[in-house]
């Protein structure tokens, strides 16, 4: 049979087992602190990565509500999901016109890209050109123009609205900052510009030396804590939770999922859960706890793709279908896992209803 002929609707999806709940007071509220903490300059926010994975379609628009007015992505694909909610002039590209087809994309949306090269200014000019930004690398030896190149002519004749620069150790008392920060002033002396910008989340906690015009937060709004000036301010953004979808008894002596890497010792309840390591939960997580309200849930055995299991000694309420918290305080957690807050925001899977 041709499936393409069926005209048969799908049926409405189930619930999902997953879920991540927003708050998006705290997202406000973290936008609105970081907007105070760079006192006469207005914070922007990063939204690449879907906003750092916790879907931008639900960010964008409670950040714009916030106040924010300048919108950060890193690929051309990441566009159309902040367009929906922004006007096309607040949207930058980080990547940047890298081929041809990206500035006509930029030019016929009316979206701006972020300038980094010779070749890629070059490139701008030649597909029309416009307003821009420019981002000028002072240090991090990333995305961004030489310090050598910013004489060049092709510079010269860019229309540029932001220009910016990145910090490479904004999260640590480095004299790479200051180092960074004097550059920055030296390229702000020669490239004339409508605004200039340099400071990420830990470069507001720098200070207002560090913030110019315009600030670029991403981890803060979404509660990750890079300095620990942040931390008293910055509130969870966050909350994932996986549903149980079975409650076994064990015996003493039956071993728990792949290579039965945990053994129980004595009769006990079970709850597998539908939370893996496809869903951005990885190995590195355990030793470790899911939690229900007060109770801790410790992780028996190994992680697998689509399930954990958990001991349900201390909450022995728990049925089928209960949801489970998974612990998401992005510092604690961090410092638990090795894995960096960013990792765990961005690899929150795509199972998790949003
Ligand atoms: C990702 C990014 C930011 C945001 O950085 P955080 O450390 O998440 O605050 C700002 N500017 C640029 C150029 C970035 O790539």
């Amino acid at each position: 049979m041709d499936r393409r002929k069926t005209s048969k609707p799908m049926p409405e999806l189930p619930p999902p087992s997953l879920r991540l709940r927003l708050d998006d007071g705290a997202l406000a509220a973290n936008w609105r602190a970081l907007d105070a903490m760079s006192g006469a300059a207005h914070a922007g926010a990063a939204v690449k990565a879907d906003a750092y994975g916790l879907g931008a379609g639900k960010v964008v628009p409670v950040l714009r509500d916030a106040g924010a007015r300048d919108f950060f992505v890193a690929h051309w694909s990441e566009v159309p999901d902040v367009l929906r909610h922004v006007d096309p002039a607040q949207v930058a590209v980080l990547h940047g016109p890298v081929r041809a087809e990206d500035a006509a994309y930029a030019r016929s949306v009316g979206v701006r890209p972020v300038i980094n090269s010779i070749a890629q200014a070059k490139r701008w000019t030649e597909a029309g050109g416009g307003p821009c930004h420019l981002m000028v690398d002072t240090g991090i030896n990333r995305l961004g123009l030489s310090l050598a190149d910013i004489g060049d002519p092709a510079i010269a004749a860019l229309d540029v609205d932001l220009l910016i620069s990145h910090l490479a150790s904004a999260d640590e008392d480095s004299p790479l900052n200051a180092r960074q920060l004097a550059r920055f002033r030296t390229v702000c002396a020669e490239i004339p510009a409508q605004r200039r910008s340099l400071a990420n989340s830990a470069g507001i906690a720098l200070g207002p030396d560090f913030a110019f015009d315009l600030t670029r937060p991403g981890i803060a709004l979404y509660g990750g804590v890079p300095r620990g000036e942040l931390a008293s301010t910055i509130r969870q953004v966050a909350y994932p939770q996986a549903a149980v979808i079975q409650v076994r008894e064990l015996a003493a002596g039956d071993g728990v999922g792949y290579n039965a890497a945990f053994t129980a010792a004595e009769a006990m309840r079970a709850g597998v859960v539908s939370l893996g390591y496809a869903d951005g939960f990885l190995r590195c997580r355990g030793p470790g706890v899911l939690r229900r309200g007060e109770a801790r849930l410790p992780l028996l055995g190994k992680v697998s793709m689509d399930m954990v299991v958990v001991d349900l000694g201390t909450a022995p309420e728990v049925r089928e279908g209960d949801w489970l918290d998974v612990p998401f305080e992005l510092p604690t957690q961090a410092e638990a896992s090795g894995l960096s807050q960013y990792e765990l925001l961005t690899t929150l899977g795509r199972r998790f209803r949003r």
